[in-house]
């Protein structure tokens, strides 16, 4: 009983560092009653050290989840190899033998460690980019789709380019690399495509900085086919969805004693599109650049405000 006696402030002191002496002392000598007594009191408000022991637990869990070949987060179904080792379900098709111990691989499942998995939150895969979001595993897809940090891909449009990185590096990319990328400040600009009338594909790409932010605009010509072509203008932000439905953008032709106005919202270069010829841009026919054009250059006055700034302003 003496062995009793001497356990039970230890305990009462590891589960509860910062209780005061007097509550130590008015204790249960009994271990398990103390364990109780401590449980009680903390009932609403559980101590810091409590908290943090959680914290450690949980971090330890998803530690263990942790997929020996990729490194990312299993998520059910896990797989194991005959001998305990977990890998995750991306990773399994891909391999005859367990990449700790070796040996053939079979398809059994730890349905125990998927319910583990299923009480967890996860770090969002960007969180080396700078997300400190966590995520229980059912979200964790449509965050890491939706996250602000997720890196973009290069919004120059020509597809060869494989540059993928932050937003704020983007428009140093789209300067330093893309030689052809014309900048210039102000939100009421010409943008000027030259030589409209070439033959073949083309594209006119420029950036436009105005607001604080950069907008990239762009006049691509595409061919349809036998003497077809069309024209796309596009203005789209260098910013997330949400920065971009904070502007409007109006394109004006005013040219040979015509006038055409266009205006619509720029789109985030988040946005995938998988051609411009199905996306929401100002589309011209070649006759139409024709008749704007003067010496076989088109110029588009664009101009860009915020949404809720009135169009006198
Ligand atoms: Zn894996
Ligand atoms: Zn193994
Ligand atoms: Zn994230
Ligand atoms: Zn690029």
């Amino acid at each position: 009983m003496l062995s009793r006696g001497q356990s039970a402030p230890e305990l009462a002191s590891l589960n509860n560092e910062d209780q005061k002496p007097d509550d130590v002392s008015s204790g249960s000598p009994d271990p398990a009653a103390a364990g109780e007594q401590v449980a009680i009191q903390d009932g609403d408000k559980p101590s810091m050290a409590i908290r943090n022991l959680d914290r450690i637990f949980s971090q330890f869990l998803v530690s263990l989840l942790e997929c020996p070949v990729c490194f990312g987060y299993m998520m059910p179904p896990i797989m194991q190899c005959s001998r305990g080792h977990l890998i995750c379900s991306t990773c399994r098709p891909k391999l005859t033998a367990c990449p700790v111990c070796r040996v053939t691989m079979s398809n059994i499942r730890n349905l125990a460690m998927e319910k583990v998995a299923s009480k967890l939150v996860f770090p969002c895969k960007h969180s080396s980019c700078g997300c400190r979001i966590n995520v229980s595993y059912t979200n964790k897809k449509d965050h890491e789709e939706d996250c602000e940090f997720r890196p973009y891909v290069c919004p120059y449009p020509d597809d060869k380019c494989v540059w993928q990185g932050p937003l704020k590096d983007i428009y140093d990319h789209l300067v330093t690399t893309h030689e052809n990328v014309i900048t210039m400040e102000g939100s009421d600009i010409v943008f000027l495509a030259t030589n409209v009338n070439l033959e073949g594909a083309l594209d006119w790409t420029m950036v436009q900085s105005c607001h604080g932010r950069h907008f990239l605009l762009s006049l691509e010509k595409i061919h349809l086919g036998e003497g077809c072509q069309q024209y796309f203008a596009a203005c789209r932000m260098i910013g997330t969805i949400r920065d971009a439905a904070e502007f409007v953008y109006n394109i004006g032709l005013d040219a040979n004693n015509r006038i055409l106005r266009w205006q619509s919202k720029p789109r985030s270069i988040r946005e995938s599109f998988v051609s411009f010829t199905n996306a929401d841009f100002l589309v011209l026919n070649k006759s139409t650049v024709e008749l704007f054009s003067e010496d076989g250059n088109l110029a588009l006055n664009v101009v860009i405000r915020k949404a809720n700034q009135s169009t006198e302003n």
